[in-house]
């Protein structure tokens, strides 16, 4: 039976510190690990929304947006998605991961050629996976140099670069500018998965293309509701044709049950709670820093690159896991980030930051590791 050798496969992952369960967050533990960045996922507005959207149009969709699941409150989500990021139109998914993965697979054809980040989040390594099996080719890279060589064999006349702006394991940038440059020079165009930037980049939250001041028709923007915008669900954003045919051609768009209404409810008080507050977005970055600089004068390698996301190297799995378990018997909930997520020999913390912290917050957290 296949079930003995799951089995076995789940001892050997045991043994090398590698298995994975499901665990309670402890009550009373600072969660420093969540991507709820600005603290919106119980700010009582957004719960209210939600409440209120759950009210008016029911706990579920009900069916796929095509059939029967549409509703006002995602239209108007839409609406002010697109406007927040300066593109003409935008489309909401289920989640981030099934937007990735539609998008990806929609763009898809036997012409196509996919040039896809290494270090890309495993909903965009899976999304080319799939479209390789509608013809595509995909090819990986890491530098823009290694790029621009994969770029410039190519032939293909769908060319479509495929990245993370900010790579959610180490929390640095794509370099946008660089690799918008070479889409230019060779035709391509790019899909930028911004999950983590979107909230936390540039002076408002508007993601990577507002930190790095650039803007292009070439860009489709991927993004989720369920990190800085509290709540649940993925969007993409871009020219109307884009979304127009994304809404018949995406897999998990087509046969999957539109978002239920109080994520869509919540996720629209967020983004306009975004706009309001904009001083959230300063505040985490800054709470990022402090973050860093902090575990690094206690001798940590704490690397801050101007996002949320602060990796904490450990190295062993072991170490990782037992560093984890150290911190949370201190009240302290960041779990050890072990292969195949991260490649092997870097075993981390993922420490992230939230606008809401204070110096309270941050004094127990350096409290926790400086007792180590
Ligand atoms: C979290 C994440 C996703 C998936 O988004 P969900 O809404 O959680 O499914 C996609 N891409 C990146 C880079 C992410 O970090």
């Amino acid at each position: 039976m296949i079930w003995r050798d799951l089995e076995r496969e789940l001892q050997q992952r045991e043994a090398a510190g590698r298995r994975r369960t499901l665990r309670l967050v402890p009550e009373g533990t600072l969660d420093a690990a969540s991507n709820d960045y600005l603290g919106l996922a119980r700010h009582p507005e957004v719960v209210r929304a939600a409440q209120d959207a759950a009210e008016q149009f029911g706990a579920g969709a009900r069916a796929s947006r095509l059939v029967s699941g549409h509703f006002a409150l995602i239209q108007q989500l839409e609406t002010e998605l697109a406007s927040f990021k300066g593109t003409e139109t935008a489309l909401v998914f289920s989640s981030g991961f099934a937007a990735n993965v539609g998008v990806i697979s929609a763009l898809s054809n036997d012409e196509a050629a996919l040039f896809c980040h290494k270090r890309n989040h495993a909903s965009l390594l899976d999304g080319c996976r799939l479209a390789q099996a509608k013809g595509a080719v995909t090819r990986y890279f890491e530098s823009p140099d290694k790029l621009r060589a994969l770029l410039q064999k190519s032939k293909s006349p769908r060319k479509i670069v495929v990245a993370d702006g900010v790579f959610s394991m180490d929390g640095d940038l794509l370099p946008l500018p660089e690799v918008l440059a070479l889409c230019g020079e060779f035709e391509a165009i790019l899909l930028l998965d911004d999950a983590h930037g979107t909230g936390t980049l540039g002076a408002t939250g508007r993601g990577i293309e507002e930190h790095f001041g650039v803007h292009s028709e070439r860009i489709l923007t991927v993004g989720t509701l369920s990190k800085a915008l509290g709540s649940q669900g993925g969007f993409v954003c871009g020219p109307r044709v884009a979304i127009d045919y994304f809404l018949g051609a995406a897999p998990s768009f087509v046969y999957s049950t539109g978002l239920n209404p109080p994520a869509v409810g919540a996720a629209l008080a967020a983004l306009r709670l975004l706009q309001r507050e904009p001083g959230r977005v300063r505040r985490c970055r800054d709470n990022a820093m402090q973050l860093a600089t902090r575990l690094g004068e206690l001798g940590f390698e704490a690397c801050f690159s101007g996002t949320p996301i602060i990796p904490v190297i450990i190295g062993d799995e072991r170490a990782a896991l037992a560093l984890a378990a150290q911190l949370e018997a201190r009240g302290l909930w960041c779990p050890a980030i072990r292969p195949p997520t991260v490649p092997r020999g870097t075993s981390r913390l993922r420490l992230t930051a939230c606008s809401e912290w204070g110096p309270e917050e941050l004094e127990r957290i350096v409290a926790g590791f400086s007792s180590i």
